[in-house]
């Protein structure tokens, strides 16, 4: 489930001290202020709003805290909703809330992949209990995917992944939706999006060198609109700076927590854009429609595998096709199972779409340049890595 810190163990929880004088003040202070090493032993049983909480104590309550966070990287899950939904207490919603309450870390953003058309209550919504600046996007889907399962026309399971607050990272929503808080949004035209995403994307960075990424999603309504915008974009990025995921899913719900400056609950959108910018690592790559075959998927993946580095802290991505699948290669989980032969330590969720936006980071082939991110009947992965 969650990703466990590569870290000594707990037993000897000396990670910045010296082991004999923590001895030694463990002794002396066994009913004085409490020591590093035991705040540290005690902060890995925090969930991540907890930890959050412990952080504001005082100075040395932060510094256990901040290392304790550093040990935990992107989570994901798959919740299976079947038994709650059919006990009337629990909606959509009221599950997504649970998912939120057991994570171990402090949430920045998160995707939650489920079947399309889940009923939306907004009393129960999850946006209750997100942390400011954390913005979710419920994708409506064909089917889910956790590291090597795929469940096409899924119906009752929810995979979801949370990025934590990364420092210096940034991440910024971008959503043209029906509430009328953004109806103004739609009249503004694709060129104007662009600028702005393009604006977020070219903040100057302390850290140089690093790659920037964009998340692209549409529902059916907004694929005008969204395969206009990445046409446009796309002019203005060559090959290695950016990487590019996303897809068309059935239905988009946006919420963001209660005190965001733009607030948004249950807000059903036709196009979601996020950035990522900063001391993060990102690379995609599109496996196109003319990857039919097992083979063929195993080469791009492999040559891919040669290009990534990876940090500490790694989450994979799959947009796929529902063209592909069970349908394309008379078998289940090919081509999740092919990702993780690859790259076995990087967990991978994503979901069945009917349309996908990609872009190959890292390919110094010309016709690259000019090669649109809007595919049909690809898989488009995406690796995030940091730390
Ligand atoms: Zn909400």
């Amino acid at each position: 489930m969650e990703e466990s810190p590569r870290k000594k163990p707990r037993e000897n929880g000396t990670d910045k001290t010296d082991a004999s004088d923590s001895g030694k003040l463990d002794k002396k202070q066994t009913n004085g202020p409490l020591t590093y090493d035991v705040l540290r032993i005690v902060f890995k049983e925090l969930n991540g709003m907890e930890l959050s909480t412990a952080s504001m104590v005082c100075r040395s309550w932060l510094e256990a805290a901040n290392d304790e966070r550093r040990t935990r990287g992107p989570t994901y899950f798959m919740q299976n909703c079947k038994d709650l939904l059919a006990n009337e207490k629990w909606s959509m919603e009221r599950i997504k809330t649970h998912c939120i309450k057991k994570l171990q870390i402090k949430p920045a953003l998160g995707l939650f992949f489920t079947a399309h058309s889940v009923p939306f209550s907004q009393q129960d919504c999850h946006c209750k209990v997100l942390p400011p600046n954390c913005d979710t996007i419920t994708l409506g889907t064909h089917g889910v995917i956790l590291n090597e399962k795929e469940i096409e026309g899924n119906v009752e399971n929810i995979v979801c992944t949370f990025l934590p607050d990364i420092p210096d990272v940034t991440i910024k929503t971008f959503v043209i939706g029906d509430n009328s808080a953004t109806k103004n949004d739609i009249s503004m035209s694709v060129e104007n999006y662009s600028e702005e995403i393009k604006k977020v994307l070219s903040t100057p960075d302390k850290n140089s060198n690093k790659s920037k990424c964009l998340l692209l999603f549409c529902d059916l309504r907004g694929r005008g609109f969204a395969v206009k915008l990445s046409n446009s974009l796309r002019k203005s990025y060559t090959a290695d700076e950016l990487s590019v995921w996303g897809g068309i899913a059935k239905d988009l719900l946006v919420c963001n927590a209660k005190d965001s400056k733009n607030e948004r609950c249950g807000e059903f959108a036709f196009c979601v854009g996020i950035t990522l910018t900063g001391a993060v690592d990102t690379w995609s790559v599109i496996v196109g429609r003319s990857y039919k075959t097992k083979e063929a998927v195993e080469r791009r993946i492999k040559s891919f595998r040669y290009r990534v580095r990876l940090k500490k802290h790694s989450i994979g991505l799959m947009f796929a096709c529902c063209a592909r699948g069970e349908y394309m290669f008379d078998e289940c989980n090919v081509e999740s199972t092919i990702f993780k032969k690859y790259f076995p330590e990087i967990p991978l969720v994503g979901c069945f779409g009917d349309g996908e936006f990609g872009k190959n980071t890292l390919y110094k082939d010309p016709s690259n340049k000019n090669a649109k991110w809007f595919n049909v009947k690809s898989a488009i992965f995406l690796i995030i890595t940091y730390g």
